[in-house]
């Protein structure tokens, strides 16, 4: 007998026969003879839907008002997550993030946790119910609704996990696992059977949606072991996210990730002086925009190019800061290009292995994609390239067949 949480995402519980599809094997779970606590998403597309509806009404809807909102979306997933539940002679009982005193800080649509209420948890548990929780939702010390972040669900998930001393943290969506690449992009991609928190941290940060960073950091804080597993096919293995030590092997490169949120911002010919480099992102950084990638060309009279990335969704607000500050940089014109895309290349094997990022850049070549901007760390290596999805398939495999991903275990 083991203590279980289960969480399922918005395709797990799109519409009712999902739902009871879901309760199956939650039910299947129970009967076994665990504890089992279930975190729901909201039904696939209610959260992008009621987001619509508040931009309907307000360019900028208030921070509290659309975490009211968007909480909804769970409450309606836990209550038919347990009514079904109950049709299988099941008991079971349904939490909003607030009942079960799901602590967060008070950053209206980015909270953390920082503490979860165990015992009324464990005192359902020993009454031997299934409790669904929403996931996603929290509530601050003045007793607002908070809300996680895009994707929270997940985290919600882990933090209850480490809260009541689980044995293990099932994530169930519509992918059987952590795969080397995605495979609607690298059609020869593989399962991974396991992989460290470090590198799905950084796949998760670079891209990868199958898990939400925040719960993967959460995870390796609390030493949670995590299982990403399809709800659709729930007697496939799925991939076991662990501590590099229980790792057999550690591979120079594990995983691809790919992003498309990004932008590229150029600044061409501005004046080789001390402090252009501050003034640009200090004025940035003002704002809340963060600067990912950087590069400053060698100057050629005088004069550089600065070129760096953000996310796409800053590149209107990032433009028209630089353009206010034309006159005390000087700069010749600048560019921001909203088509590119970042690919990544992750593994903890990177760090004593030679030769990885050149191997990734002759691939590059062979296959013809143009590199326009680099960066590097002890277990990445990303490249910003033009994006077209023809561009970016040929680039994706052709660094997954240089580091033939598709024979990893
Ligand atoms: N429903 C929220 C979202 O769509 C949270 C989640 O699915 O994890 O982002
Ligand atoms: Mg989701």
């Amino acid at each position: 007998m083991a203590l279980i949480v289960q969480k399922y995402g918005g395709t797990s519980v799109a519409d009712p026969d999902r739902v009871k599809f879901v309760a199956e094997h939650i039910a299947k779970t129970k009967r076994a003879g665990n504890d089992v606590v279930v975190v729901v998403s909201a039904p696939a597309g209610m959260t992008d839907d009621l987001t619509h509806r508040a931009l309907k009404i307000s360019e900028m809807p208030n921070p509290r008002e659309m975490d009211m909102l968007l909480s909804t979306g769970e409450q309606i997933s836990i209550a038919l997550t347990a009514m079904a539940l109950q049709e299988l002679g099941v008991p079971a009982i349904s939490f909003t993030g607030p009942q079960v005193c799901i602590r967060t800080d008070d950053a209206h649509q980015k909270a953390r946790i920082v503490d979860i209420n165990a015992n009324k948890i464990g005192k359902e548990l020993s009454d031997g119910k299934v409790v669904v929780i929403a996931g996603f939702q929290g509530i601050d010390t003045h007793d607002e609704i908070t809300t996680l972040g895009r994707g929270g669900s997940d985290t919600t998930a882990v933090a209850i996990a480490a809260a009541i001393g689980a044995d293990v943290c099932e994530i169930y969506t519509d992918v059987d696992g952590v795969y080397t690449a995605d495979p609607r992009v690298v059609p020869n991609a593989t399962k991974l059977a396991k992989i460290s928190y470090d590198e799905m941290l950084e796949l998760a940060s670079l891209g990868a949606k199958v898990l939400h960073p925040r719960s993967v950091e959460v995870a390796k804080i609390h030493d949670v072991k995590l299982a990403v597993r399809s709800s659709f096919n729930t007697h496939i293995g799925g991939t076991y996210v662990v501590k590099s030590e229980e790792l057999e092997k550690e591979y120079a490169v594990t995983g691809l990730a790919c992003d498309k949120n990004v932008a590229k911002v150029s600044i061409f010919g501005v004046e080789d002086r001390p402090g252009i480099a501050a003034e640009v992102f200090t004025a940035l950084a003002q704002e809340k925009i963060s600067v990912d990638m950087i590069i400053q060309s060698a100057m050629v009279d005088n004069l550089n190019d600065i070129a760096f990335t953000i996310a796409k969704s800053d590149s209107k607000r990032a433009k028209l800061i630089l353009e206010n500050l034309k006159s005390s940089l000087g700069y010749r014109e600048i560019h921001v290009d909203d088509n590119v895309v970042k690919i990544s290349a992750v593994g903890a094997g990177m760090v004593g292995a030679h030769g990885v990022a050149a191997r990734m850049f002759a691939a590059l070549r062979d296959a013809g994609v143009n590199i326009d901007l680099i960066s590097t760390s002890e277990v990445k290596i990303s490249v910003v390239i033009a994006y077209d999805d023809e561009n970016l398939k040929k680039a994706m495999q052709a660094i997954h067949d240089a580091f033939e991903l598709e024979n990893i275990e």
